[in-house]
């Protein structure tokens, strides 16, 4: 503390651009708050721009179960042509795809519309807690230290940075120190879609397919395979256990590794994102363990492309088209908060009266090698997050969103998607303001969540209505 120089003021301070953050930043904003964004790197929209699909926007019978902020940047995405949009993996989930390029320009514009002021190179580094309140937080970056203060602050860090450093109570891992695997995406151009596609026919017993009983209904996995053929689109999974991942291992061509999934982000480019590299159990709150997978990380890129080319029809004469600008963490800290979202809630797809915002994704959880947990929730319905789980337990000030939300470890399995993250930040954004407005100002854990739900709905969030 003792170089602060500089001292600024907000309304709301969100810290870490990824999509949680960027969800709550602009839901604040557009209410009326002046709102500053943090970002440590140098792009904001996280894994938006990575070349991932959003998941959980949509539940397995393929009802749009996530609106407000989210739809607004798919809706710019589309207007600056961009879109793909919902594609059923006939395995899971219905998931929307992106181009990430296009994101990002999408993502800037409806950051700016919505008059947050953005630090990007910026990194929160220390909190000030006075009793049981967060009174500001100090931002390192070139300009040198700066104390920002703010009657509320929104942690959507994907490590919990803020809340940690405020002493709440965290969870980390489970029980065995274990850790999802890093994975490094990238993307292949020059992709032929219906030969690919093609093989999936031909080829079934490589696919994961049908997983959930409600998408698979009595489909066998040829069926299945066929409907994948007829959306046209290079949306694959293929599975660890088949002979082509298999064979990748045993021929020492392909790491070891639950997936290689080729999601669709250019018609125009013939490219696609590729989800398969991994590296398993590093903490990625150390930066230099996780600065040292990195290497590890882009060889495993380099030879899942030649694998690619040499095994997977469609892909004979396709090239590199680029790397994700950050590694993909999956998990690292978890807030403790007033309630804590269970793997129970997600698998029963619990419906609340507290609902803020829903999720829909299985509970998925990648493990080392080749394991991953895939358990789909009842019915190919949703489940309701409760306003209880934003708060972070015994700080009046603070919410958590995104990837450290308050939730066991199946919960976050689930709800650490896109979709749900973004509804988090979408409702934490709107609760600062109406607790700054309220005769509480300030106190997150007191505000009218019946009020809240009413103007999230106004603004497009999904809270009813839906399996
Ligand atoms: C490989 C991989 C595949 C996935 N697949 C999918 C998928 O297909 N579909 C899907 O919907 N989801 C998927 N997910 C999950 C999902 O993408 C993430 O859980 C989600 O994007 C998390 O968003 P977030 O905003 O909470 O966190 P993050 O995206 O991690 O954002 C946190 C941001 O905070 C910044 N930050 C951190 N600390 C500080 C600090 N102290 N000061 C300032 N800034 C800070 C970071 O730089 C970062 O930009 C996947 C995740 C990974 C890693």
């Amino acid at each position: 503390m003792a170089q602060t120089l500089i001292q600024e003021n907000y309304d709301v301070v969100v810290t870490g651009g990824g999509c949680a953050g960027i969800a709550a930043a602009i839901s604040a904003a557009k209410a009326g708050m002046k709102t500053l964004l943090l970002e440590a790197g140098s792009m904001i929209g996280g894994e938006l721009i990575t070349g991932l699909p959003v998941d959980g926007a949509l539940n397995a019978r393929g009802e749009w179960v996530v609106g407000g902020v989210l739809k607004e940047i798919l809706e710019e995405h589309e207007r600056l042509g961009g879109y793909i949009g919902a594609i059923n993996d006939w395995r899971l989930i219905w998931y929307v795809c992106i181009d990430p390029e296009i994101m990002k320009l999408a993502v800037a514009n409806v950051v700016r519309r919505a008059g947050v002021h953005v630090w990007m190179y910026s990194f929160a580094e220390d909190v000030v807690r006075r009793g049981d309140e967060v009174t500001g937080v100090v931002v390192i970056n070139k300009r040198g230290r700066t104390l920002v203060e703010a009657p509320v602050y929104i942690d959507a860090s994907g490590d919990g940075d803020i809340a940690m450093r405020a002493g709440a109570q965290m969870m980390i891992s489970n029980e065995k120190g274990e850790f999802q695997p890093l994975t490094m995406l990238f993307r292949i151009g020059g992709v032929e879609t219906m030969d690919l596609l093609q093989f999936c026919v031909d080829h079934p017993e490589n696919l994961a397919v049908g997983e959930s009983e409600w998408m698979g209904q009595s489909l066998t996995p040829k069926q299945c395979a066929q409907n994948l053929y007829d959306q046209r689109q290079p949306a694959v999974f293929f599975k660890a256990g088949g002979p082509l991942i298999t064979g990748g291992i045993e021929r020492g061509e392909l790491q070891e590794t639950a997936l290689i999934g080729i999601i669709p982000v250019s018609a125009e480019r013939k490219e696609v994102s590729v989800n398969t590299t991994r590296i398993a159990n590093i903490d990625a709150t150390d930066a230099v363990a996780l600065s040292n997978a990195f290497t590890t990380l882009t060889d495993q890129a380099w030879r899942s492309i030649a694998f690619m080319r040499n095994n997977i029809p469609g892909f004979e004469k396709a090239y590199f088209a680029g790397l994700s600008h950050r590694i993909g963490i999956r998990e690292t800290r978890r807030v403790v908060g007033d309630y804590i979202l269970t793997g129970d809630d997600v698998l029963n797809a619990r419906k609340r009266d507290d609902g803020i915002g829903k999720g829909s994704h299985h509970v998925d959880i990648h493990q080392e090698g080749t394991k991953q947990v895939r358990i789909p929730v009842a019915d190919g319905g949703s489940y309701d997050m409760p306003y209880d789980m934003l708060v972070a337990k015994g700080i009046r000030n603070l919410y958590a969103v995104g990837r450290c939300m308050s939730a066991d470890r199946e919960g976050h399995g689930s709800a650490r998607v896109m979709g749900p993250c973004m509804a988090q930040g979408e409702a934490a954004g709107l609760g600062a303001a109406l607790s700054i407005r309220s005769n509480r100002p300030g106190d997150v854990h007191s505000v009218d969540v019946g009020h809240l739900r009413a103007e999230l709905k106004k603004q497009g969030a999904i809270l009813d209505g839906t399996h």
